[in-house]
């Protein structure tokens, strides 16, 4: 039995008025410390307002928060009333104090907005907590879901206007022996003027329809404020500015341009390879062991770099197809130097039609086709100038949830998660919020 004052405080500080009953300190085990609540005025029956008898007791064990370094349990002991009107339909009724504990719950309130900050804000594991707390993981996520919904549901104000709206998808699981892949789409603040990036939400999937849902039913202002769509190139998301925000210029994301650019280089260096070679890349092969640099921007390799690789395009691109796509695709980054938006324009233009020359290899025809077809998109950089650099940035964040979120397997765990944790929610609000669900079952460990 605990008796020193000194610890007995710093066991109760923070939770509302209790009578301690005891506290059980036993070496290689959770500190127990078992309250009961004094609340009076729950005595009164909520039916007729007779003032109820006790009827028995019920104990609730919660994991509460780590006391000295230690594990602790708090066991709450919960008087259960009986109305004494004969004629009153009530039965009888057990104490509620969300202060301790909402029903239901496996943790403490406190330890519940604790482990809320742990994991959300601070982007730890659960399994982490959970160790700290001596409890099961599912515990922990339980606890967090439930308070990182409440907190996400109360910030009215998380959502400002936004300018430019980025979409992006992102792998989120592959479910099951056949690893299927599960896509989600990220809505994103993209910043700009003085205001960082942020995330507004995730969808599950990356179809028109299920953005295009979410996005009508937003209100109308926040709709119509919205200035610049940012965009990988691809068709859905294409068509849900098409479809639910018109009056938004799209804007392809630079860092996707880039992307298809050098995707173009990479099928051009294996056709040639194995057109001249007879087989996939080997490592003595010069394409292959030039393919790294080839992607890399012109502008970055050193010297002995672009020695190096005019030397293995010497030795292993007879026809010079590959320098050709590796020089389109460095001059579709040089369209991303040019300042003034007319120029930018007579440029592409001038690329398009320098690229669909017979005479180029498939692969230059093959960009200088997406590059007409996203012609408008591109340019549109140059009055923007946004992009979907942060939305990388944010599913680089992402990234970083799923590492340390072992078992993100139910798309509203992941939400959650994602949000609390690149969404910027006010946290000053957590320490008032309610958790409407149940925060897991009681279990003892
Ligand atoms: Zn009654």
């Amino acid at each position: 039995m605990e008796t020193n004052p000194t610890r007995m405080c710093e066991l109760l500080v923070g939770l509302p008025e209790v009578n301690v009953l005891g506290v059980d300190d036993q070496r290689g085990q959770p500190i127990v410390v078992k309250v009961e609540s004094t609340l009076d005025e729950q005595r009164w029956c909520g039916a007729c307002g007779t003032r109820g008898s006790i009827k028995d007791r019920d104990e609730v064990v919660l994991v509460d928060l780590p006391c000295f370094g230690r594990p602790t349990r708090l066991v709450w002991r919960k008087q259960r009333w009986r109305c004494r009107e004969p004629l009153c339909p009530a039965t009888s009724w057990t104490v509620v104090d969300r202060r301790i504990a909402p029903p239901r719950a496996a943790l403490t309130d406190r330890a519940a907005r604790w482990a809320t900050k742990q994991v959300g804000r601070l982007g730890r594991a659960v399994s982490d907590a959970a160790e700290e707390l001596g409890c099961d993981w599912h515990t922990v996520n339980d606890a967090v879901v439930a308070y990182g919904e409440a907190l996400l549901e109360a910030d009215c104000d998380r959502v400002g206007a936004v300018d430019a709206l980025g979409l992006d998808e992102t792998l989120f699981f592959r479910k099951g022996e056949r690893h299927r892949k599960q896509w989600a789409t990220s809505i994103v603040d993209v910043g700009g003027a003085g205001h960082p990036p942020k995330l507004i939400d995730v969808i599950k999937g990356r179809t028109a329809v299920k953005v295009s849902d979410w996005i009508d039913e937003q209100p109308d202002v926040w709709r119509q404020a919205i200035q610049w769509g940012v965009l990988d190139m691809s068709g859905p998301y294409r068509k849900v500015f098409s479809d639910s925000l018109r009056h938004v210029t799209q804007v392809a994301d630079p860092f996707h341009v880039h992307k298809h650019a050098n995707s173009k280089v990479d099928e051009c260096r294996r056709r040639v390879q194995n057109e001249t070679l007879g087989h996939r890349g080997r490592k003595a092969d010069p394409l292959y062991r030039s393919r790294r640099l080839l992607t890399k921007a012109h502008d970055r390799l050193d010297e002995a770099g672009d020695a190096k690789l005019m030397g293995l395009l010497e030795a292993g691109d007879p026809n010079g197809d590959v320098r050709m796509t590796w020089h389109a695709k460095e001059t579709v980054r040089s369209l991303y130097g040019i300042d003034d938006p007319a120029d930018a324009e007579a440029f592409i233009d001038e690329l398009i039609d320098d690229m669909s020359d017979p005479e180029m290899p498939p692969e230059v025809r093959s960009l200088g086709g997406t590059l007409r077809r996203w012609r408008d998109h591109i340019v549109a950089w140059h009055r923007s100038k946004v992009s979907n650099g942060p939305t990388e940035g944010m599913n680089n964040l992402i990234k970083r949830i799923k590492r340390v979120g072992f078992g993100l397997r139910r798309f509203r765990n992941y939400r959650v998660r994602v949000l609390l944790y690149a969404g910027k929610p006010n946290w000053d609000l957590l320490a008032h919020v309610t958790p409407t669900t149940p925060t897991g079952a009681v279990s003892m460990s």
